[in-house]
């Protein structure tokens, strides 16, 4: 109790500073969904930008410097988010790594009779449920420039993080509504399944192929057109926007 009479407190504080002057500039520049937002969504988001950069642990990796244009364009997408869900600032990350461009990572991959194999792969970012965000500025930048091809790597890595409030990310993010979870439970396997069947058959999709690869991508993925390409999610997915956005409470096709 007397840790969230702090927090609280500190965020009082945050808030009562002025919004540093470049910001708004660099929102107009890398925030695109910016303006069609509403006035009070705006304010919002401003608002939780501001906590989520200060409660945040940043870094730049491989080199980078970190500026603010980098933080307020990755916070702002990922505040984006969350601005219909009261789930106080992403509460599960606490460092967000930013690298200059794809790096590389050692993985293990089981090779089943207890075998391990080590290799090296290329990523663009990642999430981890007790660890950070890594993100590639390249990708980030590319995106935040470049909307409405409904590929982000901040809306994908951060649904991961919602997916992650109840456990490994298994596609299903805390949902109270139990009609809701109901409905989920038959939409997105549904979904998942005529993309895994037209990724097979070669045939064009609007949802990234890669969400194919199981419930939670298949929720990053769904995650990104939601938000970066919202129109045409809800023209050829309807069922699928129409779920998404009873649970982000955000309707961002209108
Ligand atoms: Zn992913």
């Amino acid at each position: 109790m007397f840790f969230s009479w702090l927090k609280k407190r500190r965020r009082r504080r945050i808030l009562a500073e002025p919004v540093p002057p470049a910001w708004p500039a660099i929102l107009q520049e890398h925030f695109d969904a910016h303006v069609a937002l509403t006035p009070s969504q705006r304010s919002r988001l401003v608002d939780d930008l501001r906590v989520f950069i200060a409660e945040k642990e940043w870094e730049g990796c491989g080199g980078l410097e970190l500026t603010d244009d980098m933080r307020v364009t990755i916070a702002a997408h990922a505040c984006r988010m969350i601005l219909g869900l009261d789930i106080n600032y992403f509460s599960l990350v606490q460092t967000i790594l930013v690298y200059p461009a794809g790096y590389h990572a050692r993985e293990e991959v089981p090779m089943g009779g207890g075998v391990v194999m080590q290799r090296d792969s290329d990523r663009l970012g990642e999430a981890h449920r007790r660890g950070p965000v890594v993100l590639s500025w390249d990708d980030v930048l590319e995106a935040a420039r470049n909307p409405g091809r409904g590929e982000n790597l901040v809306y994908h890595e951060f649904a991961h993080k919602l997916d992650m409030l109840n456990g490994e990310a298994d596609g299903i993010p805390p949902i109270d509504d139990g009609k809701l979870i109901e409905r989920w439970l038959k939409v997105l396997p549904a979904e998942l399944d005529s993309l895994r069947r037209a990724s097979a058959a070669g045939r064009e999709t609007l949802l990234d192929p890669y969400g194919a690869e199981n419930e939670a991508e298949f929720f990053a993925v769904a995650s990104e057109c939601f938000f970066d390409l919202p129109q045409d999610l809800r023209a050829r997915h309807p069922r699928l926007y129409a779920i998404l956005g009873e649970f982000y409470r955000q309707d961002p096709a209108a």
